[in-house]
């Protein structure tokens, strides 16, 4: 039985739950308002921060998630750091290639 936190959005601070996937690593958000997306507790962090002013864009990308995708919010990858000097990495990705199980 996965367990269920409450918190306010990070993305509009509207009240949301996320459960956690990724050992822990990463945080399933369920927002009435802007809708379902994984952010990790890193790039939470950032966006709370210095990246705040991103908080609108990147709930408008939720918004607009393809279908059997998910916004995905990560510190950069690699490869990512090796075409982007973006300190985010922020991106649909197909629900097929993330953790969907909350422990
Ligand atoms: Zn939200």
């Amino acid at each position: 039985m996965a367990t269920y936190f409450n918190q306010d959005c990070p993305l509009c601070d509207n009240p949301a739950e996320y459960g956690e996937v990724d050992d822990g690593n990463v945080k399933y958000f369920e927002c009435p308002h802007c809708g379902m997306f994984q952010i990790s507790i890193g790039a939470e962090k950032n966006l709370a921060k210095e990246l705040s002013h991103r908080k609108a864009a990147y709930s408008m990308h939720v918004k607009q998630t393809p279908h059997d995708n998910l916004f995905s919010i990560r510190l950069p990858v690699h490869e990512f750091r090796q075409r982007s000097d973006d300190r985010l990495q922020a991106e649909y990705a197909p629900k097929s290639e993330l953790s969907l199980t909350c422990r």
